[in-house]
């Protein structure tokens, strides 16, 4: 089978493993659709993130879809040819954290794609997958396994909506517009959001942001003053989602935050300023919020019964020899949003 593999920053190759064959409680999948995530990209252009580096090859890819081919003995909910959304957690189940149901808190987590470890837990990008039946979760007719492939990244911004609160008739900001701060708009308003404003540096990621709801678009800059308007009088802002990691768009955004406004971070960048006399002034709750939980499931859910659609988001499909180019294509803010691999 064809899996693409990091070795080094801008060192990607599509290479060819042995596929593995379900054993108890597990299902073989053909990967259909593969999403290509900004932890990837890190790991493409840069070599990983913060103390996170790519030590040995890798497997990339954790947002994935796909159809079972094999299952093996004691699997009774899935068939073959069903088809599947696969989540990429396999927390251990016996820690401290999973047993207080905090598995994004594993101590032994193995995350698909994730160099956090050693050795590395290889990802899914790759044409066969065996994976546990628990993780799998059916998609229904007429849903795509593209559509599929969003169930992780979309996943991630439900649990950040749970991390955050009610939403409920709140003025929602959304900073970055990247396929992350997108999904947060389409999550912000199946929660009842009343209004969803969103921040870019760059005109093409606000065009799909209003394709998928936001009522606003700012372009920060080109407008920065727009942002700041939004801080009027003590700040007009009840909900911000920091989606960007960009340290200026979490100072322009605590300044636009009301008083007891939550602020979640969902963006990777690393050490930036914090304002602090703005955060005492107005008790600003920073909470931070981390892959996710039960959510997959909930994202599933919603994609299948077509509550939300996340078609709009999908900018372009490469085939799997050609994930070079989809890296590159990807890596280019101007003109793509989620970029996907197909497999078959
Ligand atoms: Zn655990």
């Amino acid at each position: 089978m064809k899996t693409v593999v990091i070795h080094a920053a801008k060192d990607l190759r599509v290479e060819e493993r042995d596929a593995d064959s379900p054993g108890p409680g597990q299902v073989g999948i053909a990967i259909g659709a593969g999403g290509i995530c900004g932890s990837d990209l890190h790991y493409y252009l840069h070599g990983g993130f913060g103390v996170v580096r790519v030590k040995q090859p890798m497997v990339l890819g954790h947002e994935v879809s796909g159809t079972i081919t094999a299952v093996g003995p004691g699997v009774e909910t899935l068939r073959v040819g069903d088809r599947v959304a696969v989540s990429p957690s396999l927390p251990c189940n016996k820690c401290e954290y999973c047993l207080k149901g905090q598995q994004n808190h594993c101590l032994d987590m193995r995350f698909y794609g994730s160099a956090m470890r050693m050795p590395h837990v290889d990802g899914a990008f790759r044409q066969a997958l065996v994976a546990e039946a628990g993780q799998c979760h059916k998609l229904a007719e007429g849903v795509s396994l593209a559509e599929g492939a969003f169930a992780e990244p979309f996943a991630v911004t439900l649990h950040a909506v749970n991390r955050a609160g009610s939403l409920l008739g709140k003025r929602v900001l959304v900073t970055g517009s990247g396929p992350i701060g997108a999904l947060c708009v389409i999550a912000a308003r199946a929660h009842g959001a009343r209004e969803v404003i969103t921040t870019d540096v760059l005109d093409g990621p606000l065009a799909f942001a209003r394709k998928v709801g936001a009522d606003e678009t700012i372009n920060v800059a080109d407008a920065p003053e727009r942002l700041a308007a939004l801080g009027t009088g003590k700040g007009t802002v009840d909900v911000m989602f920091e989606a960007s990691g960009n340290g200026a768009a979490l100072t322009a955004g605590i300044a636009a935050l009301r008083p007891h406004g939550t602020l979640v971070q969902l963006g990777l960048g690393g050490d930036v300023a914090l304002p602090q006399n703005t955060v005492v002034g107005k008790e600003i709750e920073i909470r931070g919020s981390f892959r996710f939980l039960d959510e997959f499931a909930l994202a599933v859910d919603l994609i299948n019964q077509r509550r939300v659609d996340v078609r709009p988001l999908l900018s372009q499909t490469f085939p799997v020899d050609e994930a070079v180019r989809a890296f590159d294509t990807a890596a280019d803010r101007r003109h793509a949003m989620k970029v996907q691999l197909a497999f078959q």
